[in-house]
Parts: structure tokens; C-alpha cells; sequence
């Protein structure tokens, strides 16, 4: 058995080459990729890490909170994981994305990636993943047609559209064009950002069941494969209303529901043909693994969503590797702001596509995220260190050298009985 000796965190901030403008946060440039970066390490030195998206620094505060819930625990037993991580929540931090560094460390302990962890019955090695190009902004139809142009050049053959106008026809109008200017062929989604609106900056319309049937029909019409998001996250029972209305148009969600528990609520009452739970968002890897073992039994189709940082896109690569049927995966692009550079800036080498469209599947121990340490002491800023020595210093101030020794001997106890 190991356990956590030392835990870091960092403010990561990666300038973008162009301002980016995201289509689910209308009106607000985007000039960073920023998150919290984790890094674990073993007492066995060997290292985890994880990403959580963030807006500016709000995690501040998180490591006095994480440090002893995590130090001296086992990485590698995810259930209690689980646990601390949920004990940790219910003083309003909700953290899940934390996880994916002990699937780091449990991959690299047992020598394996973490996809065949979280299906050891795949029957081989699983190399490469089928990619979608995921637009972010909302673009004049003109640029949208050189966008279409780039992808197909580079290898894409799906790409994922954004609508987001208070004007249907508006909407309609992009998925029209588009579909025109690719031909039949190329597959069209279609990411309506209804799920969780913000209206930070400008307003956002909000689609009702009727809205959400009118578009899908239209989207029917041009032969897209799938609608994502159409409605409110919590709308289960309009979601599976909608679904029941649509004749070749899949329906699609669930990326940043929290867990198990609400993905249940859309599988029991049928809202979606295909769930798209991101692991940083929605519970960790092991709750990706709760609903796409759900789908597997119903034929469902199962297809992260990826978009944070390049560490999120790895994360969620594994979730999609371990997923018998795949299909297709989202590979956030949206020159000029939104690049491979700056996306995945923190690792030694951007994620790069195939000439046909596909991103490879990493094949070492744990998530195969290749950090670059000069790259994290340029865009990141360490703002938390604690390790097990200074955890017990802190506790010896705190509670007294007779108590801290009980409460270590409790820690260890438990840790060795596995729970
Ligand atoms: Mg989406």
C-alpha cells in the first residue's frame, strides 16, 4: 500500500494568442486558459496530477482544506477517494476533477494506462480516438465556411456547430450553410448550450421545449447526426419529450451534471440517445465509469465532453478509450484564439491531429500526461505545499503532541485496513 505524502497546487494561467469568445459565455472575451493544477506525490515518489478549470483564483483557500483530508490517505483505493473527496464537498467545495490524479498515480503503480483500468475487458490495446472538430464562438456564416475549409483540410470529417441567437432563423441559417458548403457526407452536430446558461456579460436566450422541437426538426432536415444541450440540465422529463419527438436526430447531455445520481434520472426517463459526462465536472472517472457501464447495458452511446485544457481532453480520453463503441470524441478548436498551443500549453507537446482526424490514445502508465515542468514554472504559480511532516506540525500546534499522535495512528490504521 502507498499513501499521499506531499500535495502541490497551482494557479496556471496561459496567455491566449487571440482573444476567444466562447458561445456559452455570450459577450465575454476569453484571454487565458486558466486552471488549478494538482500535482500528488507518493511517499514511493511517484507523481499524479489533475486540472480543474478556473475563472481566475478562486481555489485560494482549497489546499488548507485538501491537505489533510488527502496527505497519508491510499491513492489507489478510489472508493475512499470517493469518499473524502464527497466530505470534503459539503463545506461547498465541489472538487471532482481531483480525482483523475489518483487514477494517475493507481495507472502508474499497476504499469497500466488508465482506460484499461477503467475496462480491463477491452480486447487490445486501444491506439487511436476518432475526433469531431468542436467549434466554440458564434462566427459571421463566411468565417464559419473558412473554418469548415481548415478542418476538412487537416483531416476532420464531423464537426460540432454553435447556435445562440434569440432568432431561430438566425440559428437555422448556420446549420443551413454549413450543411451546404460540406456536401452530405461530413457529419454536423449541433451544441445549443442550453444546459447551464450564463449570462455573465450579455443575455442568453432560453430555449422551451417548443424552440428546442422547431430547431431539432430544421436540424433533421440538414441531416445533422445530434442536437447537445437543447434544454435546462434538470429538464429530464422535456429532454425526454423532445427525444421522443425527434426521428433521426440524436439528442445529447449530461456533460457538467453532478454524478451518478442525476445522470440516472436521464437514463431512467430516457432524455438522451448519447451522454457526454465530463470526468472533471461531473464526479471523476470512476462516475464516467458508472454511466458508461449504464450505457453499454442499454446501447446508449457514451462521448465525453472535453472542453477545459488539454489535461481535461487527456482525462476524458481515457473515459472515451475505455468505451467499447466509440465513435467520435470533442477536440476543442477555434483558431485564432482557441489552438492546440494554447489549449494543451502545459504539456511537452500540444495534442495533435491526424491526417485522418484522429488524436492518439496515450499507452503508458496512468493518463500519459507528459507535464513540462519548464512550461508549468512559466504559466503556473505554485500556491500550496504541505506534506506529512508539516501536516503534523500543524496538527501538533493545533491539537496538542497527545492528540495529534492518536489521530496519526488512526490515519495509518485506517489507511492499512483499506477504508
Ligand atoms: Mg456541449
Amino acid at each position: 500500500m502507498t499513501t499521499i505524502e506531499r500535495i502541490e497546487l497551482f494557479h496556471v494561467a496561459v496567455p491566449l494568442t487571440a482573444p476567444f469568445y466562447p458561445s456559452w459565455i455570450p459577450g465575454y472575451p476569453q484571454t487565458e486558459s486558466r486552471f488549478t493544477l494538482l500535482k500528488m506525490t507518493t511517499k514511493d515518489g511517484v507523481e499524479g496530477f489533475a486540472a480543474g478549470n478556473a475563472f481566475e483564483n478562486e481555489r485560494e483557500g482549497l489546499g488548507s482544506l485538501l491537505g489533510p483530508y488527502l496527505i497519508g490517505m491510499d491513492p489507489t483505493d478510489i472508493p475512499r477517494v470517493r469518499q473524502l473527496l464527497r466530505e470534503a464537498s459539503f463545506l461547498g467545495w465541489h472538487n471532482p476533477w481531483i480525482e483523475a490524479a489518483c487514477w494517475d498515480i493507481k495507472g502508474k503503480i499497476e504499469g497500466k494506462p488508465v482506460y484499461q483500468l477503467l475496462n480491463p475487458d477491452l480486447p487490445d490495446p486501444v491506439t487511436a480516438a476518432r475526433v469531431y472538430a468542436s467549434s466554440g464562438s458564434i462566427k459571421p456564416i463566411g468565417k464559419r465556411k473558412e473554418y469548415l475549409d481548415r478542418i476538412r483540410e487537416m483531416g476532420f470529417s464531423a464537426v460540432k456547430l454553435r447556435v445562440h441567437d434569440f432568432d431561430i432563423r438566425e440559428d437555422i441559417a448556420v446549420v443551413e450553410a454549413a450543411r451546404r458548403h460540406v456536401g452530405d457526407v461530413f457529419v454536423i452536430g449541433v451544441d445549443a448550450n442550453q444546459g447551464w446558461r450564463v449570462t455573465l456579460i450579455d443575455d442568453a436566450p432560453t430555449w422551451d421545449l417548443e424552440r428546442a422541437t422547431d430547431f431539432g426538426k430544421a436540424c433533421e432536415d440538414f441531416g445533422v447526426r445530434w442536437l447537445e444541450e437543447p434544454l435546462d440540465m434538470h429538464a429530464y422529463d422535456d429532454l425526454a419529450e423532445l427525444r421522443r419527438r425527434m426521428s433521426t436526430l440524436k439528442i445529447a447531455g449530461c456533460e457538467l451534471n453532478a454524478g451518478w445520481h442525476e445522470a440516472r434520472i436521464f437514463i431512467e426517463k430516457g432524455s438522451f440517445d448519447i451522454y457526454q459526462p465530463d470526468a472533471t465536472f461531473c464526479g471523476g472517472l470512476d462516475t464516467s465509469r458508472e454511466i458508461f457501464r449504464a450505457c453499454m447495458e442499454r446501447g446508449l452511446e457514451f462521448t465525453p465532453h472535453t472542453w477545459t485544457n488539454g489535461i481535461g481532453l487527456i482525462v476524458n480520453l481515457h473515459a472515451f478509450a475505455a468505451y467499447p463503441e466509440r465513435r467520435l470524441l470533442e477536440y476543442p478548436f477555434e483558431p485564432p484564439g482557441w489552438v492546440p498551443e494554447g489549449r494543451d500549453a502545459i504539456l511537452e507537446e500540444p495534442i495533435g491531429v491526424s491526417s485522418e482526424g484522429t488524436i492518439a490514445i496515450p499507452q503508458e502508465p496512468g493518463l500519459g500526461l507528459r507535464i513540462g515542468r519548464k512550461r508549468l514554472r512559466r504559466f503556473g504559480r505554485r500556491f500550496y505545499r504541505m506534506n506529512t511532516v508539516k501536516l503534523a506540525v500543524n496538527t501538533i500546534r493545533k491539537k496538542g503532541l497527545r492528540t495529534a499522535l492518536e489521530l496519526k495512528k488512526k490515519k495509518q490504521a485506517r489507511a492499512q485496513s483499506g477504508g
